[in-house]
This record gives C-alpha cells, structure tokens and sequence, in this order.
C-alpha cells in the first residue's frame, strides 16, 4: 500500500516546526519514528497534505534530570529508553516498559512523544505518564503550555494536544528509594500490544505499603488509574492478602471493552491476574 501524495517539511527547529504546523492546520501532521503514523497513511486511513519531520531536532532527544524529576524529550526512541542508564525504581521502570514496546526494528525508530501524542490506550508510555501523573510540554507559535496527564489523554487516539502545538517532553516525578515497580502484561503475539497490562509503583517501608499506584491499560478508551486497588493497599502489610484484595478490587471496579482480541470478561480476568501479579513482582 502507498499513502496518498502530500508535502514533505524538514523542521530544523522547534520554531520552524511550529511554524509549519501553523501554516498547515489541522492538514499538517508531525513525522516522529513513523511506527504509527506510516502505516495508517499507507491504509489511506490518514490523509495528511503535510509531513512536518523532527527527525533533525536532536534538542528534543534523551533525559534531562532536573530537581526530583526527569524530563523525558519527545524525539527520545523507545530503544534508548530500553538502554537508559538511569538509577533507581523509575530507571527499572523505564527500562521495563520499553522492552515490552513492538519489536525491535518499531523500538529503534518509534519515539516517546510520538507514542504520548498517538495515544492508544495500552500504549506503555501512556501508561507511564498517566502512573505518574507526568506533565506534557506542548509547544506552539503562542508559546508553551504544561498539561497533566488527567487533562492530556481524553479518548482512543485522542489528546487535548491541540493541532498547532509540538509535544516537546514529558516530565515524569523521580521515584525514591522505597519505592517498588512493576510492569507486566498479556498480549496474544510478541511485540502485540498488551490485550491487558497493568504497571504499579508502591512505597514500601517497614513491610508496609504507603503510597500506591496501579495503572491499567487496555481495559478503557485510555490508560486509568484503578483507585479501588489503591484505596486497598494504602497502609496495608505488602504481601499475598493485600495484593489479592487489591487484584479484586481492581477487577471488580473495571468495565473493559470487549473486541476481537477478547471479551470484557476476559479482560476482566487478565486484570485481576495481571494486578496481583505485578504486585508479586514488584522490585526496586
Ligand atoms: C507492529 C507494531 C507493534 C507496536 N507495538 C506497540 C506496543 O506494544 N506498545 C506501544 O506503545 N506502541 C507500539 N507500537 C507503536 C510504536 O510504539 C510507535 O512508535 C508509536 O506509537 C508512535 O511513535 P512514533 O515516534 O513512531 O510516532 P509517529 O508514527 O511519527 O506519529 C504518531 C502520531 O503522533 C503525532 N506526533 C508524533 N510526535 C509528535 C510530537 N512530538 N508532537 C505532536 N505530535 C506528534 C504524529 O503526527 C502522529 O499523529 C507498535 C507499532 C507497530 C507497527
């Protein structure tokens, strides 16, 4: 398949990126990895008269550690996120996330900002920002603007990124040293998205749970929070009876989708073995 013709813009700077995605309006479209954008063209199913590429904008690539948090840049590939050296609970989970991404040849090309941007409801990255509550840098000839993650992702394929605006980073919260994290999912085929995957960052301190975060993807029109399995864990010794109770919980609360992949009650079931799963798997 081929896509249809359209204009090709080589941005050699954010400002002359978003000039072209002022000139273009919604026609223009950003070029990141291509891993999403490419082949909906080549299925017609995307008709953009403008490809604005960012390819050249290494300013948007690779982490950037700021005071208890770390900028992740948007041309950042899902491959160096994969190999990124950086220590602690969000490095394990950045590293742990990445690996689950497509295959190889999608992780080299495929970028974070472009998958934050594509929004597909088990997207890991998605994911990651909506755990986190991380912060959205967007970008536009009116200037800058900072939006949360609950404000960000609002249905499948769909964000409050407005069509004149450059997604530049996502700045994620640096986790501490009792924190516990996990990601772990079920997909059909490797390198499928996750039909379920379920990502969690616990405190812990003297066997006891603190805080806790449980984020379920694949189960809704985008990644959500399941505050019921929060709710359960909150203070609770961190062991069997809690993670069941939590797993539970998190299963009783959801009201999957069903599709060609599975019904909503089997997704239902993944949610409560994927839950107490991570919970089990949790590492520092
Ligand atoms: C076979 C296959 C399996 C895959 N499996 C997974 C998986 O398991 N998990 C997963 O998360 N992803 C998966 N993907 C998708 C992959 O991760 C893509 O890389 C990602 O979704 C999009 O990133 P990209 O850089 O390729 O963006 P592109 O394809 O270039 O762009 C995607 C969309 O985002 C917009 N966009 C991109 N960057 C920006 C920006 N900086 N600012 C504003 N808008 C922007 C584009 O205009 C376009 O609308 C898979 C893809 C394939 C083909």
């Amino acid at each position: 398949m081929k896509p249809a013709s359209f204009a090709y813009v080589r941005a050699a700077s954010v400002p002359e990126a978003t000039a072209a995605l002022d000139r273009f309006g919604d026609e223009g479209k950003i070029l990141a990895g291509g891993q999403s954008l490419l082949p909906l063209m080549n299925f017609r199913l995307a008709r953009p008269e403008a490809l604005i590429d960012i390819g050249d904008l290494r300013e948007l690539a690779g982490l950037r550690a700021q005071p208890g948090q770390v900028s992740v840049g948007a041309l950042t590939r899902h491959l160096d996120l994969e190999r990124c050296g950086l220590d602690g609970p969000l490095g394990t989970l950045l590293r742990a996330s990445a690996a689950h991404v497509g295959h190889l040849p999608i992780r080299t090309r495929g970028t974070f900002g472009g998958s934050v941007a594509h929004a597909d409801p088990a997207s890991e990255w998605c994911m990651l920002t909506t755990l986190l509550d991380g912060s959205v840098t967007a970008v536009s000839t009116a200037g800058k603007r900072q939006i949360t993650a609950r404000d960000f992702f609002e249905t499948v394929f769909t964000t409050t990124l407005r069509p004149d605006e450059l997604l530049t980073a996502v700045t994620l919260p640096l986790l501490g040293d009792t924190h516990r994290v996990a990601v772990v999912e079920f997909t059909r085929r490797a390198g499928d998205f996750a039909v379920v995957a379920v990502m969690v960052a616990c405190t812990v301190q003297d066997g006891t749970l603190g805080e806790a975060r449980v984020c379920l993807g694949g189960v809704a029109d985008r990644p959500v929070r399941s505050l019921a399995a929060e709710a359960v864990l909150t203070g609770q010794p961190a062991g069997t009876e809690a993670f069941v109770a939590a797993s539970d919980a998190a299963a009783a609360a959801v009201t999957p989708p069903s599709d060609i992949h599975g019904s909503a009650e089997y997704r239902r079931d993944l949610v409560r073995v994927l839950v107490r799963r991570a919970l089990e798997r949790m590492q520092p």
